[in-house]
């Protein structure tokens, strides 16, 4: 395994960053314990002390006195200052990559897909973490990947290795990032509003194998699995050489990756690298394909699969993640928060053995509900709730059963309501949440909230 950065990339010697959310910030910080003279601005009129902030009507004018502009995630591809930087020959790079830039050469383990960015990317952590190695494990999880250069001394980097979750907003704008393993975990429709089709979401996640020394691709996914073997327009073949990959079905000859079965609960290698998995976790198909991701990427850094085994007993899955939050009156309720994405939605659903009262709602992100309907046997009704409910019932009348409700907590008296004794109760929403809660672990904590205290008082 290559452990250091198989392309040398120059970091800028100024920047302007735009965007000050938590990225943007940390980024500044970066650029600071580097000293790279740094610029910061931002739309809402967000305040950064260690910065000259410029005033988003004058930003364009000071791009002549920068080498790079720092994107963070949320900025739109369109952004007029990324226009105009563009226009200028001004390089656009996003915050992964500058950061990416400024570390030093440990091996950085990147993982991206449309689902199970965070579960892999933590697991791997823990596992590379119980092995004695110093891990920062960040990135769109958690913390900025610019925070491990703010934090390091100049010269030194207390890590050993970098495990970091990878968004398609970040890998828009990257050129010369270079992780040593990374992995395209799987991919259905999301954010389908920024990107516009599935070929260019796709295009934008396989900017991660760009530079990668090794790839990993779930085999059992449609869209990695086609660009694997060439099928995509404009995106070249992985050479079978440089990629290994994961699923349920027979691992093909040569393929150095693994294969699991969930009756054995097993996942192997074709050397005979082997893990039992414990009984606790995983549990659902989708949490099997995040283990053996992972596992394809800590067999590749060097763990054995006794070391696997008992780093995986201690894991502490994350929560909002199809968690079982409460039970009583014959009922069981199920928290999927952070299922924003109608792919999620769909393996959530198949995961549950049970009838389903399913709460969705939120705010949409242009997705098609009407996937759901694939997966409608164990659905007795959908409660299509907020922003997105009218949009929701467009999509899966014709095939569901649809009742709207106005919030979250009106959908949580409806599902109870039709429940009857042996069904569950899951949110998953499919939508983000900002029409009414903070975040998607705010939505889910309320969720739980209102589950505990009807579990609480059944028989009052
Ligand atoms: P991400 O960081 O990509 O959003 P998470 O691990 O936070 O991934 O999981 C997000 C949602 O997707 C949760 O609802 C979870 O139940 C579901 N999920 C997790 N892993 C997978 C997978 N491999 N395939 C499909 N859905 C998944």
């Amino acid at each position: 395994m290559a452990t250091t950065k198989p392309i040398a990339v120059a970091a800028p010697g100024r920047v302007l960053v735009l965007g000050l959310g938590r990225s943007g910030r940390a980024a500044v910080g970066a650029a600071l314990r580097r000293g790279i003279t740094v610029l910061a601005t931002d739309d809402s009129g967000e305040a950064c002390e260690q910065a000259e902030l410029v005033a988003p009507e004058g930003a364009v004018a000071r791009l002549g006195e920068v080498d790079a502009l720092v994107v963070s995630p949320g900025v739109p591809a369109d952004h007029p200052l990324v226009l105009a930087a563009l226009d200028r020959g001004v390089e656009v790079i996003s915050e992964l990559e500058f950061a990416w830039r400024l570390l030093g050469p440990a091996p950085l383990y990147a993982v991206t897909g449309t689902n199970g960015k965070s579960t892999t990317t933590a697991l791997l952590g823990h596992v590379l973490g119980t092995c004695g190695r110093k891990v920062f494990t960040g990135g769109n999880l958690g913390t900025p990947l610019s925070d491990a250069v703010a934090a390091a001394g100049k010269d030194e980097q207390p890590w050993d290795c970098y495990v970091v979750e990878v968004s398609s907003f970040q890998l828009e704008r990257v050129s010369g990032f270079a992780p040593d393993l990374a992995v395209l975990l799987n991919l259905t429709p999301d954010h389908l509003d920024r990107h516009g089709t599935m070929q260019d979401y796709l295009a934008a996640k396989l900017a991660v194998f760009a530079g990668a020394g090794h790839s990993v691709i779930g085999r059992d996914q449609d869209w990695p699995q086609r660009a694997r073997e060439g099928g995509c327009e404009g995106i070249p073949e992985l050479s079978a050489a440089d990629c290994s990959s994961f699923g349920s079905s027979p691992l093909p000859a040569g393929d150095g990756g693994v294969c699991w079965q969930a009756e054995g609960r097993t996942v192997t290698a074709a050397d005979g690298w082997t893990v039992k998995l414990p009984d606790h976790w995983p549990r659902v198909a989708h949490d099997l394909e995040n283990v053996a991701a992972a596992a394809v990427l800590a067999r590749l850094a060097g763990v054995s699969g006794e070391q696997f085994e008992q780093a995986l007993s201690s894991f502490e899955p994350l929560p909002h993640r199809l968690v079982s939050v409460a039970a009583g009156g014959g009922l069981e309720f199920w928290n999927d928060s952070k299922a924003t994405n109608t792919g999620s939605v769909v393996s959530s659903v198949r995961a549950l053995d049970r009838g389903l009262l399913l709460m969705m709602g939120g705010v949409d992100k242009g997705a098609d509900f009407s996937e759901v309907a694939s997966c409608g046997a164990r659905i007795k009704t959908v409660i299509a709730y907020g922003a997105a409910a009218g949009r929701i019932d467009d999509d899966l009348r014709g095939s569901l059963r649809v009742v709207r409700a106005a919030g979250l907590v009106g959908a949580f008296a409806v599902a109870v309501e039709e429940a009857e004794a042996g069904d569950a109760v899951l949110l998953a929403p499919g939508c983000a949440s900002f029409d009414e809660f903070a975040d998607y672990a705010e939505r889910g904590r309320r969720f739980e909230q209102l589950a505990r205290d009807w579990v609480a008082g059944i028989g009052r």
